[in-house]
């Protein structure tokens, strides 16, 4: 299968496409949605949201043999960011060589919250509402019968008293187990269900009753193995150095932000291509990451000396839906979800947090490296020769010259451009 990709990046976007019907992985439906460049359906886009005025492009691009638990996957990408998707490409291809992604799913259960004050005795209502359990599960449950009756449904209750500034909250976590969707809609209806009966065993009052997207019962893990010498000539003083980076995320939290940035430009990017909500996908990592008190990078890097290999390893809450929301409705996100077979929810997770580990292996190779900028003002020239007028004919052109210009910058390109189009 490796080899009909072999240089893709170098095609045109119908050969492109050509090697997506020769891989057999798109029905002829899906196929044209991509020949003819088929996006949301104005009438569809406006039944979406409100106040609609058109619909907003990215570019769609892929990044094949990418391989996760023995599974060879061709991960779709949507995402505005030069590099992205060619950095995936090549820490996805170290990958490969090296066995691929292993994960697990830890947990696929969503968390949410009815908060609740002016409660006399906080002890007595806690207890109480512990007492009352399996009422509360079965209210809950009753709320939104369907998902019971596909075999999820309300699976526990725990319950908390936080203080802040002199008032008590007693917080009444509800877990379900929400199956193949994100959940929000399911939470939200439970909770509120349960509203009426909580404030009766506490006397107190209920502020609110939201999913949580801090969603720790939906983690999973990835991790992967590289042999030094898969890393390059140079593989073991890069692969010491990635690890002293991935300490030095945890240790600043200035450049733990940007490395947890880089996780996630692969991260977004299959998110969005799948449909899902990427803000809830971004706080509950973004929230994770903070998780020991402290934000941090989320990946962890080591050299085994013995092995003389590489070890990554990433553990991430990913409450990934594979129906739901506007999934089923986008024609783009039906052909994202085709390339890579229709993964369910826990496949879909799978996948991402292997993406987010892979994405941040090629910016730490990188960094520590030769730097970030040699990969990426290549890309960036690109940019800047759009910026200023190159057209599909002369831009290969008008880049190289760009790139060989002492300052690589806007008034740059529109001087090469001018010549050119003269
Ligand atoms: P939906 O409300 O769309 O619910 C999932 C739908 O999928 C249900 O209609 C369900 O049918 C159907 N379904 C079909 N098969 C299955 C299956 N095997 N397992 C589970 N459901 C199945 O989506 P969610 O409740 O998941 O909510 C996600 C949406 O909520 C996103 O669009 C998100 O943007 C939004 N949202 C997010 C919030 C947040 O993150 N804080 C807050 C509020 C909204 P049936 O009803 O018959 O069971």
């Amino acid at each position: 299968m490796e080899k009909i990709w072999s240089g893709f990046y170098k095609k045109n976007i119908n050969e492109r496409l050509e090697v997506i019907e020769q891989a057999d992985i798109l029905s002829e439906e899906y196929l044209s949605v991509l020949r003819n460049n088929e996006v949301l359906d104005f009438d569809m886009a406006n039944n979406m949201v409100e106040n609609v005025i058109g619909t907003f492009s990215l570019p769609f691009s892929v990044v094949p043999n990418f391989i996760v638990d023995n599974k060879e996957y061709v991960v779709p990408f949507i995402t505005e960011e030069p590099s992205v998707v060619a950095a995936c490409s090549n820490a996805g291809k170290i990958v490969a060589k090296s066995g691929g992604f292993k994960t697990e799913v830890l947990d696929r259960k969503m968390i949410g919250h009815v908060a609740l004050y002016n409660i006399a005795n906080t002890v007595e209502a806690v207890e109480r509402i512990l007492q009352s359990k399996d009422l509360l599960l079965k209210t809950a449950d009753e709320a939104y019968p369907s998902i019971v009756a596909r075999g999820g449904g309300a699976r526990d209750i725990e319950v908390k008293v936080l203080s802040e500034d002199g008032t008590d909250f007693v917080v009444v976590y509800l877990i379900v187990d929400t199956l193949e969707a994100m959940g929000a809609n399911m939470l939200n209806t439970m909770l509120e269900a349960l509203k009426f009966s909580l404030e009766s065993l506490t006397e107190g009052v209920a502020l609110m009753a939201i999913l949580s997207n801090y969603a720790t019962r939906s983690l999973v893990t990835a991790k992967c193995a590289i042999p030094f010498e898969n890393l390059g000539e140079n593989g073991e003083y890069l692969a010491k150095r990635i690890e002293l980076a991935s300490k030095f995320a945890k240790a600043d939290v200035y450049r733990a932000a940007t490395h947890n940035k880089g996780i996630f430009n692969g991260i977004d990017s299959v998110v969005i291509a799948s449909g899902n909500d990427w803000r809830a996908i971004e706080a509950s990592c973004q929230s994770y990451a903070a998780k020991d008190g402290k934000y941090q990078g989320l990946s962890t890097w080591r050299c085994d000396e013995e092995a003389k290999m590489l070890i990554g390893g990433i553990t991430l809450p990913m409450p990934v839906a594979s129906v739901g929301g506007s999934i089923g409705i986008n024609p783009t996100v039906k052909v994202a979800r085709g390339l890579l077979n229709n993964p369910d929810a826990k496949t879909l997770a799978s996948i991402l947090v292997s993406v987010g580990l892979a994405q941040n292996l090629a910016a730490l190779k990188a960094l520590v490296g030769d730097g970030i900028q040699k990969g990426h003002m290549k890309l960036h020239a690109k940019s800047l020769a759009i910026l200023a007028g190159a057209t599909n004919d002369n831009i290969e052109l008008i880049v190289e010259e760009l790139r060989k210009e002492k300052h690589m910058n806007l008034a740059s390109a529109k001087k090469i451009v001018e010549k050119y189009n003269k």
